[in-house]
């Protein structure tokens, strides 16, 4: 691993000039830049004061004094700075001297005579960059990942150089504040146009510029203790109710994962003080600044009638974020290459935590839904990566992010973990844990670590899991006579065998019968493996090969067990009955996309599998697939015939479920499917309170998404029901949302136009979360002939969509952009727009599309 490693970073490594005439750095932080400034500074400290005015037009501004250690001051020092506006630099100070320093393709040279070897300090008076401040009218927040500090403030922009921070804000006097460190500070006076407050903070542990966070504005603050730490809850919900039901639970969730981590990790919660902020219409679920992690409210504050999965997904969520304290934040990848690795510890752990806290979950079912479909929908294309991708500019970082990272890399660990045994993963993890404490480390560094604690050839297997793309191919192979098993056996193959790869893996195979699943072990490995202990057997009704879940490829059913799964699925029983027939969909769902399985049949077996199913997992996946399999690959001609008895099932599930959850969400699908002219008007009577449904509580989000779902439908009143609506709504960051989508649902094509076009203004795609909604209805299926004309242009524009966008916009813009889409001329466009870019298009990008794209490609060749 290691030799791989140096291999690597030699490629990654582009010559500099170490003469004295060295050319300014480019745009962006490219891995020769990183390299040169980690090799030179040390002992970094920044001290850093904002003032925030009260109103958005004007602008932050700030002071910023930086502190190093230098080595080699003989070359210029280029800074980082890119606030995307002329003269942001007000005056910059070597010392007490003042320099000539301009901003020039993001960075601030300062020259080298400047410089001396030893202690420097940089003082910079600036306007700050306003894209990373997330600016609204009584609130901002900062978010600097992967590399946007540079965007607001001069900083060195890159993860391996750790600093602490000395934090003050100046704010208006009604404004709450909050920062990584602890306030120590505040001092009020009154100025011309009101109040002000300004706030001082405690210095941080060493933290990387992307872990430096604030926010500021008009927040409510909940505090309560647990375990005798105190936590403090900054929000802006106006549902008192809502915040009473959902407070302790959020703290206590808090408390719980912090106490696993401590417990497991054998190091205390580093960072002093925890504050969290739930933000409305945040980019992310989550982000792990130490001492202040900002959450998206609406994954937190739940409506009365979450479900289940919302319930375990803010969990997941809490304990993800908690996680990170130590798997991100205490040890730090050196560069964002192994993005990934944070990220997959955060969700291993964060399914460890949350398992205590829902004792009647089945969570092995669970992680097969929380992370197999959406990890397929990325590697079954031809858009995948490998987990660890290259990564030469950080410029480019935010498009490692997707469903690789965060979906597949936490089944390669579980296999990880299986292949090294629980104990010594645990200590290869302390280790690691405790020798990079408060510094960075890549995967070779733990891959090197967990290799000592193991006989396993390590290396070997993180070449085919972690450093290429894509899932085995594995057939099964039954072979039957006189109703006994005479062979089973498992084909592996690699989609692209000029690779070599060996994939190991371990599997449970799961053989049904009439009264009982029986599952066996096998180990995966080479390229045919034989089950032994299945020689002799009875023969099955049908041989699952991935039954438990554990294994990840792309797995071929025998057509005997094809054949009767997709038909009596939902009559799989026994012990582990509901996990066999969840991997038993994601299996079949994988059948129907390589055309295995008609779309029909899947409609039809899951409009049988509803009513028995008893696992509310299990519905929700069932539910999704169903509304997948009528939308996308439902030809359109076909649909009508089908809707009704798919609203009478859905109908039926909704009265008949036994969960306020499940309720919500079967009246969710139902919502998003509904055509037919009855239940149309019932959802319109439920929307306005003239109906109600027994057990089902309906919040103002749900009658948002109802006014829209019936509007884009174009039910009678539609137009006066949106406008109804939007008084309604009394939460004004929700009645902004449902303003600003609007247009995209008007009747009226030409109001539709403008609303895409505005999209081409930047400014107009701030709210990332509100840009998505107004794509989702302009792209709804019903309305696909009409925005087709929107489809290329919305690609042209994600090359820009990436440079100005936070990390999940990229692909999030396609997605909701060809969501509607299954015609063969909306393949064709994407295809025709793949085929002219020219050849220096971001290869990135091209992966985006043609992962967004492949089901709207599968579907096109239905009929
Ligand atoms: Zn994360």
């Amino acid at each position: 691993m290691r030799a791989f490693a140096i291999l690597t970073m030699a490629l990654l490594v582009t010559p500099t000039n170490r003469g004295g005439a060295q050319p300014p750095p480019a745009a962006g932080i490219s891995t020769a830049l990183a390299e040169e400034r980690a090799a030179r500074l040390s002992d970094l400290r920044y001290d850093l004061s904002f003032r925030l005015p009260g109103d958005r037009r004007e602008r932050v501004t700030g002071r910023v004094t930086i502190t190093f250690r230098l080595q080699n001051p003989s070359m210029p020092l280029a800074l980082d700075f890119a606030p995307g506006r002329p003269d942001a630099i007000r005056s910059v100070t070597a010392g007490d001297v003042p320099i000539e320093a301009r901003v020039a393709d993001g960075h601030v040279v300062l020259p080298s005579s400047a410089l001396r070897a030893g202690l420097n300090t940089i003082a910079i008076d600036f306007d700050a960059g306003d894209p990373p401040l997330n600016r609204s009218e009584d609130f901002l927040y900062t978010i600097f990942v992967p590399a946007r500090a540079h965007e607001a403030f001069p900083c060195f922009d890159q993860p391996d150089l750790k600093a602490r921070w000395t934090l003050a804000l100046d704010a208006p006097g009604d404004w709450v504040t909050v920062a990584n460190g602890a306030e120590v500070t505040r001092e009020t006076r009154r100025e011309a146009e009101g109040e002000r407050v300004k706030v001082g903070f405690a210095p941080t542990e060493p933290i990387p510029t992307y872990l430096f966070a604030f926010a500021a504005g008009r927040f409510s603050v909940e505090e309560a203790e647990r375990n005798g730490r105190r936590f403090r809850m900054l929000h802006r919900e106006t549902d008192v109710a809502k915040v009473r039901r959902n407070r302790d639970a959020i703290f206590d969730l808090h408390a719980t994962a912090l106490e696993w981590l401590e417990r497991y990790t054998g190091i205390p919660y580093p960072f002093g003080k925890f504050d969290f902020v739930l933000v409305p219409a945040f980019q992310f679920g989550g982000m792990e600044h130490p001492g202040a992690v900002f959450y998206n409210a609406s994954g937190l504050m739940l409506e009365e009638s979450a479900t289940q999965n919302q319930e375990l997904e803010r969990a997941s969520t809490i304990s993800h974020e908690t996680a990170h304290m130590w798997f991100g934040d205490l040890v730090t990848m050196r560069w964002f290459t192994d993005v990934w690795m944070k990220e997959v510890f955060a969700n291993f752990m964060a399914a460890r935590i949350v398992n205590p806290s829902f004792p009647g979950i089945n969570h092995d079912l669970r992680f097969l839904h929380a992370y197999y479909p959406a990890a397929y929908d990325v590697d079954r294309t031809a858009g995948t990566n490998a987990i660890r991708q290259p990564l030469d500019n950080l410029n480019q970082a935010g498009t490692l992010y997707g469903a690789i990272i965060y979906q597949k890399a936490p089944i390669v660990m579980r296999q990880l973990e299986m292949l090294t045994g629980a104990d010594r993963f645990r200590s290869g993890v302390r280790d690691y844990l405790r020798r990079y404490r408060f510094g960075n480390a890549s995967w070779p560094d733990l891959i090197a670590l967990l290799d000592a604690h193991t006989p396993e050839d390590l290396a070997a297997w993180s070449r085919a899991w972690v450093e290429e793309a894509g899932r085995p191919i594995v057939t099964t192979e039954l072979e039957v006579q006189d109703g006994r098993i005479v062979s089973l056996g498992f084909g592996v193959s690699d989609p692209d065998r000029r690779r070599g790869l060996t994939w190991t893996e371990e599997l449970h195979v799961a053989l049904g019968y009439a009264d009982r699943v029986q599952t066996l072990p096998v180990r995966l490995a080479g390229t045919r493996v034989e089950v032994i202990a299945a020689r002799g057997l009875s023969a099955p009704l049908f041989v699952l090969p991935n039954g438990a879940g554990l294994g990840y490829g792309e797995f071929h059913l025998d057509p005997a067990s094809l054949a009767w799964l997709g038909d009596r699925l939902p009559d799989v029983d026994g012990r582990d009955g509901a996990l066999t027939r969840g991997s038993a969909w994601v299996t079949l769902w994988d059948a129907m996309l390589n055309g295995q399985l008609a779309p029909e049949r899947v409609v039809d077996l899951a409009l049988r599998a509803l009513p028995r199913e008893g696992d509310e997992l299990n519905v929700q996946r069932i539910l999704s697939y169903l509304e997948q399999a009528y939308w996308r690959f439902t030809p359109e001609a076909e649909r009508s015939a089908k809707v009704a008895e798919i609203e009478r099932v859905l109908r039926q599930g909704l009265a008949d479920a036994s969960s306020r959850s499940l309720k919500g969400a079967y009246f969710a699908s139902l919502r998003n499917v509904a055509q037919t002219a009855s239940t149309l008007e019932w959802l319109a009577r439920v929307w306005r309170r003239d109906e109600t449904v027994p057990g089902l509580t309906l919040a103002e989000t749900d009658d948002i998404a109802l006014a829209q779902a019936l509007a884009v439908r174009e039910v009678e009143g539609w137009e006066a029901m949106l406008r109804q609506q939007v008084e309604r709504t009394l939460n004004p960051d929700r009645k902004a949302r449902l303003q600003f989508v609007l247009p995209a649902l008007s009747a009226d094509p030409t109001e539709r136009d403008r609303f895409f076009a505005s999209l081409a203004n930047g400014a107009n795609r701030r709210r990332e979360a509100w840009v998505l909604d107004g794509l989702r209805s302009l792209h709804h299926p019903l309305r696909a002939a009409e925005s087709a004309r929107f489809v290329t242009p919305s690609l042209a524009l994600l090359e820009e969509i990436q440079r100005t966008g936070d990390i999940f916009f990229p692909k999030r813009w396609i997605d909701s952009t060809l969501s509607g889409h299954r015609s063969e001329s909306a393949a064709g466009m994407v295809r025709s727009f793949l085929a002219d870019v020219p050849a220096t298009y971001p290869d990135r990008l091209r992966r985006i599309i043609l992962s967004s794209a492949d089901d709207l490609f599968r579907a096109s060749r239905v009929r």
